[in-house]
Parts: C-alpha cells; structure tokens; sequence
C-alpha cells in the first residue's frame, strides 16, 4: 500500500520504519528536520508539506502530540487533500471530544477514518509490537487494520469513533493508580521490616499481585529487568502519564462518572512532575513516598 505517515517523533519513527519492513511504500512529513532525516534513512519518502504527502495515497496514519495539531493537520491539509478512498488513521493519544470532531469532519467528507491510539513505548514502537486500540466503524476499522498489524501485535476494536481513545485513556488511569498502590504497599512493607524480595515473592503470588509489580517493580533489583533498575530512566515518562490522566479526567468531567482515585493520582503526579521529574520512568513516583 502507498502510506502517508505524519509525525515521526519518538513513536513514529519506529512505526514508519515499520510500515517500510513490511512492504509498504511510506511518505512522511514531520516539521523536524532531523527526524525527515532520519526517516530518509529508514527508506521512507519525504515531504515539504502534509498536503504533498498525502497526495494519491491509500492510507493516512498520524503519531503527533495533542488533539489541537491533530485537528489543525486534519482539517487543515489531510480531509480535502487525500484522496476521498484513504483510510484515515490517527495513533496519537487525544481527548475523546477533539477525536470524534476530527472523524465526523472526515466522514462528512467521505473517508473512512478511525482513531487507533497504542499501549506500548518506544521499544515496542520500534520492535512492531504495540497494541492498538481502535475506535470507528466496523468497515473502517477493517480497513485500518493491515496498515495497524504491520507495527503491532495486537489490534482490537473497541467501538465507534472515539472507542480508542476511551480505552486507552481508561486503562492509563488504572495504571497509574495501580502504580502508586504498589509503591505504597513496598514502602509500607520496608517500614514494618519487610524485604523487599521476600514481600515481592509473596504478593506476585498472593491478590495484590498486579502488572505494575510483577512486569514493572518501582523497586530496583526486585522482579525482571524495568526502569528502576536504570535509576527510572527509559520507560514511559511520568509527564506521559500526567498527560493521560489529565485527558482521562477530562473525559471522568464530561461523562459525570466518579473517578476519586483517578483524581488523586494525577495530582500525585503533578507534584512529581513539578519536582523536575517529568523525563523519568513514572515508577519513580515511589521516591517520593
Ligand atoms: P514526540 O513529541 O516525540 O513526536 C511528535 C512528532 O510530531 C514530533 O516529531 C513533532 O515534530 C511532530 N509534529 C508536531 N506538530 C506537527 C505538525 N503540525 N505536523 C507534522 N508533525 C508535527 O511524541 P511521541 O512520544 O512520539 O508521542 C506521540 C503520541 O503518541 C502522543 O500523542 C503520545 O501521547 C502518544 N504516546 C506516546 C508514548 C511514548 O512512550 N512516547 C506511548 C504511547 C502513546
């Protein structure tokens, strides 16, 4: 397939370079000159402009940062200019109301569009391996899905146009969350006279066993290899999960659903992030417990 691709920051990249494995012929703008650069070198197409990229394309896939961009490039230079068959496919983690204006826009318009924002950092950006999350009709997101299989493991639809966004930013919540429960519960464990092994062997078998334990401990040296183990650098950065939380109480707002831990957690890691602790793993919420 011909792919446009737009945004090749550090997910991007990888998943472009993906595309290109796999077969596709990829077209790329980014306003980096740097990362266009870098793209050349991975066999991708480059563009002065979205609109050039887009051009006679069968598919469109965008990885950017917030839904203010995504809806300026869409409305802007990507609906109207690509051609009305494309596939319109946007991974970029966004608030749910900007995402279901963006696709309606582009139904109007006559594609098929859905969004198909990821769980999974850069290694799994790189390595093909992210989970996608998609939102759209049936029809659009089985068009969507070669152009997803070819930088993920997993594709799953989880309902109309905003569906994915839903997912994503639901599931971050319970991460972070669940992330700070398990730093308070090895915190606590080290002031009762716990080990920190011995209490890990017990809970990753026992009912507090969870993902942030047992795949991702905040304490170094306990359980497989993760950021903590790396002083909390690499991983999926605490303004990362600040963003999500910010997005998934936004939408807690609008929904009128309670959402009191979700709540404390964000503010949690506002402190965190005010600290000057942005660029670290978020498991390094546990220093300051
Ligand atoms: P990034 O800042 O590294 O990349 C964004 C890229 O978009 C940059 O290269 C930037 O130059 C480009 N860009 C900005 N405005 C543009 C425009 N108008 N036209 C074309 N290009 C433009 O960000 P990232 O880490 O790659 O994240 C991208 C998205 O993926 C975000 O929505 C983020 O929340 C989500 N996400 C990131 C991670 C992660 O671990 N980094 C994990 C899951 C989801």
């Amino acid at each position: 397939m011909k792919i446009a691709f737009i945004g090749l920051g550090n997910m991007g990249s990888g998943m472009a370079a993906n595309l290109v494995k796999n077969g596709h012929e990829v077209a790329a703008f980014d306003l980096s000159a740097d990362a266009l650069e870098t793209a050349q070198a991975n066999g991708i197409a480059t563009y002065g402009t979205v609109r050039e990229a887009v051009e006679g394309m069968d598919a469109v896939v965008s990885m950017l940062p917030n839904g203010d961009i995504v809806k300026s490039v869409y409305t802007g230079s990507v609906i109207g200019h690509a051609p009305r068959s494309a596939v319109l496919i946007d991974c970029s983690t966004i608030d749910v109301e900007t995402c279901r204006t963006v696709i309606a826009k582009a139904t109007d318009a006559g594609h098929d569009m859905v969004d198909a924002p990821v769980s999974g950092g850069i290694a799994a950006a790189n390595g093909g391996t992210l989970t996608f999350m998609v939102g759209g009709t049936q029809e659009a997101c089985e068009r969507a899905r070669p152009v997803l299989e070819a930088m993920g493991k997993a594709v799953i639809r989880a309902g109309d146009a905003g569906a994915g966004q839903a997912a994503k930013i639901c599931n971050n919540m319970l991460l972070g969350i669940q992330m700070i429960g398990t730093c308070e519960a090895f915190k606590l464990a080290e002031r009762l006279g716990l080990d920190a092994q011995n209490f890990y062997d017990i809970a990753s078998v026992s009912s507090g066993q969870c993902w942030s334990m047992t795949s991702y401990c905040p304490v170094p040296g306990v359980g497989p290899q993760s950021p903590s183990d790396n002083d909390y650098d690499g991983g999926f950065a605490t303004n990362l999960m600040l963003k999500d939380l910010r997005l998934a109480m936004a939408a807690a707002k609008s929904a009128e659903s309670a959402t009191p831990m979700g709540e404390r957690a964000k503010e949690l890691f506002e402190d965190h992030d005010a600290d000057g602790n942005g660029g670290k793993d978020f498991s390094s919420i546990i220093r300051r417990l």
